[in-house]
């Protein structure tokens, strides 16, 4: 395959702190021969293993910047065993257009892998994802909110992985960060995922759901950058324990978990995020805008559990997702 047209202008292999960019050519109307550039900080100290985190996979979702952001003015390469590597806003274009997707080619990064070199914007990210810095990693953090349309209860997640052992570097790292919900996430569509990539490449990956609607409380920002610590004190590369607080752990046994709108209109929620459920409980109901005096739909939980996520916005689509139902172990 041909090479990456992304360059990096840091240095992975000396010791020390550097801050760059991943340099990606992009020709355009307003400039030329101009370049997107995506910013990374490598920080490097002593031996051990070499963590990768990252936000703004989704542009619209501010833990994961706001806690790497944050990192980058913290690291001490002399404190570290091992090396980090943190990009905080994965999706750069998005993530400056505060939007979801790529407002360059429209591309979602987390469908986008493993990308492409001679691809689109988004996949040739995807691609120096894949092909150069997952690679590199031992331990692989993506830190989610749930954007402009979606909003959580704050989760750090793992999935159900064939390789066992896998599966339980992957628990243990979730259970580290110690958001304060853990959850065995059921994906609707894992194909094109980071997530699927780096579980593939047999890496230790954690990701989250941390809130949502379009922006960062001071709560989930805190549980943010406490997580980041945590992660990278599990890892071995920060020195100390990770900092551990109860956090519920939760299952997502089917896809009855998931629950979708049939029809469109003004939604009313009848329960909140956290709040418990019984199996046929009204989550929320649909009124029709376009006229009154009309029947409103009701969304029942097809399971006990509780919500843990919801639409955001006031007005929902047909096929949009109503509420998510997961389970305490
Ligand atoms: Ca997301």
């Amino acid at each position: 395959m041909r090479p990456s047209p992304i360059a990096a202008t840091v240095d992975f292999e000396r010791d020390g702190l550097r801050h760059g960019f991943l340099k990606l050519p992009h020709s355009h109307d307003a400039s030329a021969w101009g370049s997107i550039m995506i910013p990374i900080t490598v920080a490097k100290g002593g031996q051990g293993p070499t963590v990768l985190l990252t936000g703004g996979n989704h542009g619209d979702e501010y833990e994961g910047p706001i806690a790497l952001f944050d990192l980058a003015n913290r690291l001490n390469p002399a404190e570290l065993s091992g090396r980090v590597i943190l990009v905080p806003a994965m999706n750069f274009p998005a993530f400056g257009a505060a939007k979801r997707t790529s407002p360059i080619d429209g591309g979602n990064m987390n469908r986008a892998f493993p990308g492409r070199p001679d691809g689109s914007v988004t996949e040739k990210i995807a691609d120096y994802f894949q092909r150069t810095l997952l690679p590199m990693a031992d331990f692989v953090l993506d830190i989610h909110s749930g954007g402009k349309t979606l909003q959580f209860v704050p989760f750090a997640a793992a999935h159900v992985l064939e390789d066992k052992a896998q599966q339980e570097r992957c628990i243990a790292a979730m259970r580290a960060f110690n958001a304060p919900f853990s959850l065995m996430l059921l994906e609707i569509d894992n194909v094109g995922m980071y997530d699927t990539a780096a579980e593939e490449l047999g890496k230790t990956l954690v990701s989250t759901e941390l809130g949502g609607g379009g922006s960062a409380t001071a709560h989930t920002a805190a549980i943010a950058k406490r997580g980041v610590d945590n992660f990278l004190k599990h890892a071995g590369v920060m020195p100390g324990e990770p900092e551990l607080k109860p956090s519920t752990l939760l299952d997502m046994p089917n896809a009855d978990c998931y629950v979708t709108s049939e029809t469109s209109g003004l939604i009313e929620y009848v329960v909140d995020l956290g709040d418990e459920v019984r199996q046929g409980d009204i989550i929320a109901r649909v009124f029709d805008i376009e006229r009154t005096g009309a029947t409103p739909t009701e969304y029942r939980a097809r399971l006990d559990g509780l919500l843990v996520g919801r639409h955001f916005p006031g007005l929902i689509t047909m096929g949009d997702i109503v509420g998510v139902v997961a389970v305490p172990v």
